[in-house]
């Protein structure tokens, strides 16, 4: 297929796709699929090999939030029935990110909801990487806290914090579909910061909230342009009790598609399998390793994800390897570049989705059945509202 050699022939030398051509990886058929999951596999493996990096979710903050973001659980006014709570206390957000460590993690990302912290909030958040570092000295520790003021990028950077995550989400056409309270712009302005106070910055999108592929392949092109050092992709889990909960429009196939895109596009960037996999890709899991060369261990913010260990399994069995603490992730031409060469060389995605944690949902009742397995249609038997870890009494998985 003359597209799909160009792609990796592209990949290879980190230049960009046309438009066009991302638009024709989202239109593949399902007979090109494979064909598709190995070109893109290759793009993958030159740059990062068969290893995973695997990261852990740690909700410092959880629920209440007054933005609006249809996409949340978290949001103003959502039903659904998450853990609500406020700040961790460092030594309880240590506790966690050491479960997450023990389970290979090598970042620990620590989610605030809210729609950007205060200065008490960063005093606080710095304590807390304080008590991280101080039993995890190696981990790398991203902060996801919202929305950041003038100082704030260059506070945290100062307290350790390697990166900053914040999304974009969805195209700025589109943007004002899915959140009233704040802008696109507000976020692309919130990832400079953090990229100009020296954190590596962290910035990827969510699929599934009905956009079309143009949508998609714009907020692709925006991140690329943003220049990034990681892109998580979160496919949407429609909580029950948020605006979106209807949203079931995902199939496995499409994901893997959008994620094969996405490393087209952004092809020296690691690209995180985030929220959603789970729910979205099933038992094709394992296929988006040969996409994807980083994800999230164990839970999300608001959600339960697969096992921790069934993801080591899972890493092991597709024949990947868990990234060890002494490999840096990035390859060497973008460390040199401070990160900001361009995620293919021209200058280079609650918060979890606020980041990389999730939208959101309710479970299914335990006596209901499961409805039917259709194509994109309705899984809420897969969709279940964390109730462990931080923040509860019960242990993390990781
Ligand atoms: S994504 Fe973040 S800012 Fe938006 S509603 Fe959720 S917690 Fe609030």
């Amino acid at each position: 297929m003359d597209l799909l050699n160009t792609l990796v022939e592209k990949g290879l030398r980190r230049e960009s796709p046309t438009r066009e051509e991302a638009l024709a990886v989202l239109a593949t058929s399902d007979d090109e699929l494979l064909d598709v999951v190995a070109a893109a596999g290759k793009v993958r493996r030159a740059w990062f090999g068969r290893r995973v990096k695997l990261n852990y979710l740690v909700n410092l903050k959880s629920g209440l939030c007054p933005e609006d973001c249809s996409y949340c659980s978290q949001r103003l006014g959502s039903k659904a029935e998450i853990l609500k709570y406020t700040w961790l206390k460092p030594e309880e957000a240590a506790a966690a990110a050491s479960a997450g460590v023990a389970g290979g993690a090598k970042r620990v990302c620590l989610v605030a909801s809210g729609r950007g912290p205060t200065d008490r909030d960063v005093e606080r958040v710095t304590k807390t990487i304080a008590a991280i570092k101080e039993q995890n000295e190696e981990v790398e520790v991203c902060a996801c806290l919202g929305l950041l003021s003038e100082g704030q990028a260059s506070r945290l950077k100062d307290a350790g914090a390697d990166a900053y995550n914040h999304n974009l989400n969805t195209s700025e056409a589109t943007y004002g579909d899915i959140t009233t309270t704040h802008t696109y712009a507000d976020r692309v302005e919130t990832v400079q910061q953090a990229q100009a106070a020296g954190m590596s910055a962290c910035s990827g999108l969510i699929a599934g909230m009905g956009e079309s592929d143009e949508d998609l392949v714009d907020v692709v092109f925006s991140l690329r342009e943003l220049d990034p050092d990681s892109v998580p992709v979160n496919f949407l889990i429609p909580f029950e009790g948020t605006p979106l909960a209807k949203e079931w429009n995902l199939t496995p196939q499409r994901c893997l598609r959008i994620l094969a895109m996405v490393r087209f596009v952004c092809p020296d960037v690691e690209v995180r399998l985030a929220g959603g996999r789970e729910v979205h890709l099933r038992s094709m899991q394992p296929l988006a390793l040969h996409l994807a060369n980083s994800i999230f261990l164990g839970d999300y913010l608001t959600s339960e994800g697969q096992a921790g260990k069934d993801d080591l399994a899972m890493i092991a069995d597709a024949g990947f390897e868990v990234e060890g603490a002494d490999t840096t992730t990035l390859p060497e031409h973008r460390r040199d570049a401070a990160a900001h060469g361009g995620c293919g060389g021209h200058g280079e995605g609650g918060c979890g989705p606020c980041g990389g944690g999730e939208p959101a949902a309710v479970p299914a009742d335990g006596a209901d059945a499961p409805e039917a397995v259709t194509a994109g249609g309705p899984r809420t038997d897969l969709v279940a509202v964390r109730r462990r870890g931080a923040g509860t009494d019960l242990p993390p998985n990781a």
